[in-house]
């Protein structure tokens, strides 16, 4: 989480692996929001039976106001788009005054309560997340007629922003070509990030080891980014670095190294569509690749580091083992099902690079 110790921890870490494999980072900085959870959010609801909900306050929401609980009465209000609408949750309003909203809460569609990041917009009311059992038992409740009156508060705070670093180091190859292989260490404030994304970030400078030791044909650019839960900051900046530098040509495509979560379901989104399709047939030509089930999305989602290269024209694939279950939760601790998916993992970032010829088309 950016302005932590924990975050230079991971820059320093980061670039002190690069240095030992015989390469040259830099940090490239840029502006992340000034934001802090300050903690967990509370919802309790009195009535029609008294409860308390498990809650996180949204990242970047504001906090109620200074030490203060917000109470009204739960109106339905429709649906909260995420990650351009990747993510479809339900939305109810706490309403204490009828001219304006005092709070939302964002109902997640598919487990227990975790922040996800707002939507540009929604940036002056607290927006509280609670998970799916209770999103139902609110609907259950507004169907049936009754009354819904909550409490909520969430001690987040914004504040001015804050300068976070991307890791980038370049490993030269051998003739021409040039490749980006990507992915985010940060994590959010409620997780301590395992598998999203300490995972990825694992793969990536373990495909540096093995390029130090075989380079390819193709120069790659390594890069770590920060900023990606906070709306790919990190990888924006380095696209629009790149693109004032007239570099963005030189690049053929992009790996993108989400969270080897557990799991034998490996996502990719990949794009453009003929780009999809030699990814997907160089997966399924890797020996180690035969036993999961590859999931392959086209266009890809715009919910991860590969969206902004993919918006200037440029090829790309994000892989994946989705884990739902423990996303964004303190439950994202290592463990062996993950140790398994990052060597897969790695063997296929590599592999990929090995395969895929870097005269592939843009478009
Ligand atoms: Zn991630």
């Amino acid at each position: 989480v950016h302005g932590t110790a924990s975050a230079d921890a991971a820059v320093a870490y980061i670039e002190s692996r690069l240095v030992e494999l015989g390469f040259a980072p830099r940090r490239q900085p840029f502006a992340v929001p000034g934001w802090w959870a300050n903690g967990a959010a509370t919802v309790a609801v009195l009535a029609p039976e008294r409860r308390r909900l498990d809650a996180h306050t949204m990242l970047l929401s504001p906090g109620t106001p200074a030490g203060g609980e917000i109470h009204g009465r739960v109106g339905d209000v429709g649906r909260l788009g995420l990650w351009g609408g990747q993510h479809a949750w339900r939305k109810f309003a706490v309403i204490r005054d009828e001219s304006r909203p005092s709070a939302f809460l964002c109902g997640r569609s598919n487990g227990p309560a975790i922040p996800q990041l707002l939507p540009p917009g929604s940036a002056d009311i607290p927006h509280v997340v609670v998970g799916t059992d209770d999103t139902r038992r609110i609907e259950g409740w507004l169907a049936a007629g009754e009354t819904v009156e909550v409490t909520v508060s969430s001690p987040a705070a914004v504040g001015p922003s804050i300068e976070a670093h991307n890791v980038h180091a370049v490993i030269l190859g051998r003739g021409a070509g040039r490749v980006v292989v990507v992915a985010h260490y940060d994590s959010v404030w409620s997780s301590p990030g395992a598998y999203d994304n300490a995972s990825g970030v694992a793969v990536v400078l373990e495909t540096a080891a093995r390029l130090a030791a075989a380079p390819l044909d193709a120069t790659v650019d390594v890069l770590l980014t920060g900023g990606e839960e906070l709306g790919l900051l990190g990888a924006t900046a380095f696209v629009d670095e790149r693109a004032a530098a007239g570099g963005l040509d030189a690049i053929s495509y992009v790996l993108n190294v989400e969270g080897m979560g557990r799991g034998s379901l490996l996502d990719v989104w990949a794009g453009p569509e003929n780009f999809e399709w030699t990814v997907a047939q160089a997966i399924r030509a890797l020996p180690g690749a035969r036993e999961l089930t590859l999931r392959s999305t086209f266009p890809p989602p715009p919910g991860s580091d590969h969206a902004p290269f993919y918006d200037a024209g440029i090829p790309v694939a994000m892989v994946t083992f989705d884990d739902q279950e423990v996303l964004h939760s303190p439950r994202d601790l290592p463990n062996d099902e993950v140790m398994a998916n990052m060597r897969l993992g790695a063997d296929m970032i590599e592999h990929l690079l090995r395969k895929i010829d870097t005269a592939v088309s843009g478009w």
